[in-house]
């Protein structure tokens, strides 16, 4: 299996598992979603200020502005998205939502613990703190706090994990019981999450180098993942290594059936420079 694929989880291009070079081969991890419903309600005359027609005026236009560059940044139906999920989906709703039966909040995001097995929860638990507790991790998070995420388990995903619409769903397999693991396929779910972007085979890429630093740094020694070509590749964590896995993982992306016809590039970079999130070797 390739290594930026054996992250990446997701099935959501209704790839025929035929097409599917290994169960862990597919990824699409999905995206927010644009279109906020409630911005539809923006401009009630109620809103309008009393205070003149002219700042009134302003004011519109400012709010028709914001809802533009919302529109034009902050979202773009995934390319990954499954088909059947309703492209209305405002993230942002979510946030304060009341909590269901078997629900936790815990480091901001949601747990639908109830979804997990025994000892599972725990282990998620302790790699949100990892990941809390990372400098690039904790950006990450704020994001997706931000976006009141939640995070459940699906025992059918046939992927290792997913993610957009406000839901990180982990598949068994990324529950290995090798807790590094799951935060390498944390920190690779929550890249896509947190930049709300259609699906890019850099931002795959990206994803997956981001997660392995983020899991480098929490165990504190090099660990090995395999190219296209099925050659181990350790990574320590130095901006070559990060460098020789970004490049990996593009090629890697372009012999994926799942991946291969992605666009290109995307603003990854960019937006996750604007979390604060940058990368050396670019
Ligand atoms: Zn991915």
């Amino acid at each position: 299996m390739s290594s930026i694929s054996s992250l990446t989880g997701g099935l959501p291009l209704n790839i025929p598992a035929s097409m599917q070079t290994s169960v862990s081969a597919n990824n699409p991890l999905l995206l927010a979603n644009p279109f906020l419903p409630g911005n539809n309600t923006a401009f009630p005359p109620s809103a309008l200020p009393s205070a003149g027609q002219d700042q009134a005026l302003m004011e519109m236009v400012i709010n028709l502005l914001q809802q533009l560059l919302t529109m034009v940044s902050g979202s773009g139906i995934g390319a990954a998205k499954p088909s059947g999920t309703s492209p209305m989906v405002d993230n942002s709703a979510s946030v304060n939502r009341p909590l269901k039966d078997g629900e936790e909040r815990y480091q901001g995001l949601i747990i639908d613990t109830n979804s997990f097995d025994s000892g599972e929860v725990d282990d998620l638990k302790e790699m949100l703190d990892a990941m809390a507790d990372d400098p690039d991790g904790a950006k990450l998070m704020k994001s997706l706090v931000a976006k009141g995420y939640t995070i459940e388990k699906d025992s059918s995903l046939k992927a290792i994990a997913q993610a957009g619409n406000g839901v990180i769903t982990i598949g068994p397999g990324a529950l290995t019981g090798d807790k590094g693991y799951l935060l390498e396929v944390l920190g690779h779910e929550m890249t896509h999450a947190a930049v709300d972007d259609p699906d890019t085979k850099n931002q795959e890429s990206i994803a997956s180098t981001l997660g392995r630093r983020i899991r480098y740094r929490y165990e504190g020694k090099s660990s090995v993942y395999q190219d296209e070509d099925g050659m181990d590749v350790t990574f320590d964590g130095s901006s070559d290594a990060e460098e020789i896995s970004y490049r990996t993982g593009i090629r890697s992306a372009r012999k994926n059936d799942a991946y291969r016809d992605l666009p290109e590039n995307s603003r990854i970079l960019d937006q996750l420079s604007q979390l604060g999130i940058d990368f050396d070797f670019m």
